[in-house]
C-alpha cells in the first residue's frame, strides 16, 4: 500500500468485509464499491497477509457467482490474530479489557486504588497495563485507549481539569508513552462508555449517553458523529442550571443539575433523612456507610432502593426529577432516537432508575419527539469504558497494523 488512494481503497473493502458480518465476497465487494475484480483481490490478498481478514471454510460456505470459474469464497474479518486493549477509570478503579477486531471481549481486568491521588491513579493504571499486556492472546495494535476522568485535552492527552477529584494537568498520554513506549489515545470516561454503548446499538443515528457519577456528563451523538464542541466542552450537561434557587455546585453557580442529581447529592440527600427521621429496619445495607462516614457507592444505592429501601428510593425519586427536566430539554433540542443512562447506578443493569425517569421526562418533553426515544441502563455495565476506550484503535485498525508490520 503505497499512496493515500490505495490506503483508503483497501480500508473500505475492510469496512465493507466487517459490516458484511461473515458472508461477502470479492466479487459482491467490487460490485458494492464499484471497484475492478483485480482492485479487489490485490487488496483482499494485502488484508489477508496481513491477518485482518480470512477465507471462509470454502468447501462448506462457498457461494455461487454469476461468472465463470471457482465458486466466490464468502470473507470475513480475522479475529485470532490482532487485539485492542483500553482502560477506563471509574468509581476509584481502573478497568482494562482486551478486545479481539470484531470487538468481543478475549480480557477483563481491574485494580481498585488504595487512596484517590493523581500518583495512584498513575501508578496503577501502568501496572494494569503492563499486566494486560502480557496476557494480550496475540499481536498488539499499537494504541492504547484510555478512558479518564474531568476535561480532556484529547490531542495533548492530558487531564486538563477533574474538578470532582480536584485534579489538573495529568498528561496521561506522556507518561505512558514514557513508561510503556506505546502510544495512548485518550478520552473523557463517559465518552468512552457511550461510544461502547453506542456501537452496541449500532443501526442508531441520534444518541444520547448520559453518564451520572460524581458528575454528571452528556455524550452526544448526531447523524453517526459525536458532539465535541468548539473547545472540548459539548456536552457538559452537569453545570447546564435545573433550579436557580438550587444548591450551590462546585463550578459556583446554584442548582446546576450535577448539584441537584450527582451520585453526591444521593449521598447527601441519604444522609439527611438519617439525620431528620432515620428508618428502621431489620437489615439495613447503608447504615455500616453512614457509620464510618464513608461514601455510599452508586451500586450499593441502586441494591438497596432495588430492594424497596425507603431512604435509598426516595433519594433516587428525588434525583430523578432534576433528570427527567434536564433529559425532557435534550429530547426537545435534539430529537434523539436512543438516551442511556450510565455510571455506577446502573451498572447492575436494573430499569429502576430508567423508569423513574421515564416518569418525571413525560412532564417536560414534547409529545412527538417523546414519542420515538428509547430510555435504556447501560447495557455493557462497569466494563463499558474499557470497552469504549479500546474501540478507539479498532476503528484505526489497518493504519496501526501497517505500522505495527513496517519493521517484520
Ligand atoms: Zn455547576
Amino acid at each position: 500500500m503505497n499512496d493515500l488512494y490505495e490506503l483508503k481503497t483497501t480500508n473500505d473493502i475492510l469496512t465493507c468485509i466487517e459490516d458484511a458480518g461473515a458472508s461477502i465476497t470479492r466479487a459482491e465487494i467490487a460490485k458494492k464499491l464499484k471497484l475492478s475484480r483485480t482492485t479487489v483481490s490485490t487488496a483482499v490478498a494485502d488484508l489477508m497477509q496481513l491477518g485482518l481478514v480470512q477465507e471462509q471454510n470454502a468447501a462448506l460456505e462457498a457461494t455461487p457467482t454469476n461468472g465463470p470459474g471457482r465458486p466466490g469464497i464468502p470473507l470475513k474479518l480475522r479475529t485470532d490474530q490482532w487485539y485492542a486493549v483500553g482502560a477506563s477509570f471509574h468509581t476509584s478503579t481502573w478497568f482494562f479489557t482486551i478486545l479481539n477486531l470484531a470487538a468481543g471481549v478475549v480480557y477483563r481486568h481491574s485494580l481498585k486504588l488504595p487512596a484517590l491521588t493523581p500518583e495512584m491513579f498513575i501508578h496503577f493504571l501502568l501496572k494494569g497495563l503492563r499486566h494486560v499486556l502480557k496476557k494480550c492472546p496475540g499481536r498488539l495494535l499499537p494504541l492504547i485507549g484510555i478512558g479518564l476522568p474531568g476535561l480532556i485535552d484529547d490531542r495533548a492527552g492530558v487531564i486538563l481539569h477533574a474538578e470532582d477529584l480536584g485534579w489538573h494537568n495529568i498528561p496521561v498520554a506522556e507518561i505512558v508513552w514514557r513508561e510503556l513506549r506505546l502510544p495512548a489515545v485518550v478520552l473523557n470516561r463517559h465518552r468512552a462508555c457511550a461510544l461502547a454503548e453506542f456501537n452496541f446499538y449500532k443501526k442508531v443515528d441520534h444518541f444520547i449517553y448520559l453518564g451520572i457519577d460524581t458528575g454528571i456528563i452528556a455524550s452526544v451523538i448526531i447523524d453517526g458523529r459525536p458532539l465535541t464542541g468548539t473547545n472540548h466542552y459539548a456536552g457538559e450537561i452537569g453545570h447546564t442550571i435545573v433550579d436557580p434557587n438550587g444548591p450551590q455546585c462546585q463550578c459556583g453557580k446554584h442548582g446546576c443539575l450535577q448539584a441537584m442529581a450527582s451520585l453526591n447529592t444521593l449521598n447527601r440527600l441519604i444522609r439527611e433523612e438519617y439525620h431528620s427521621n432515620p428508618p428502621s429496619l431489620a437489615v439495613d445495607v447503608l447504615l455500616p456507610y453512614l457509620k464510618r462516614g464513608d461514601f455510599i457507592p452508586g451500586e450499593v444505592i441502586m441494591d438497596a432502593a432495588c430492594n424497596q429501601h425507603p431512604v435509598a428510593l426516595a433519594a433516587l425519586r428525588e434525583i430523578s426529577k432534576s433528570l427527567g427536566i434536564a433529559i425532557g430539554n435534550l429530547i426537545n433540542l435534539l430529537n434523539p432516537q436512543t438516551i442511556v443512562l450510565g455510571g455506577s447506578l446502573t451498572f447492575s443493569r436494573h430499569e429502576l432508575l430508567t423508569d423513574l425517569v421515564r416518569e418525571e421526562v413525560t412532564k417536560y418533553a414534547m409529545v412527538y419527539p417523546f414519542s420515538v426515544v428509547q430510555i435504556h441502563p447501560s447495557r455493557l455495565g462497569i466494563y463499558s469504558g474499557a470497552i469504549g476506550a479500546a474501540s478507539l484503535p479498532l476503528e484505526r485498525k489497518l493504519e496501526l497494523v501497517l505500522r505495527a508490520t513496517q519493521n517484520d
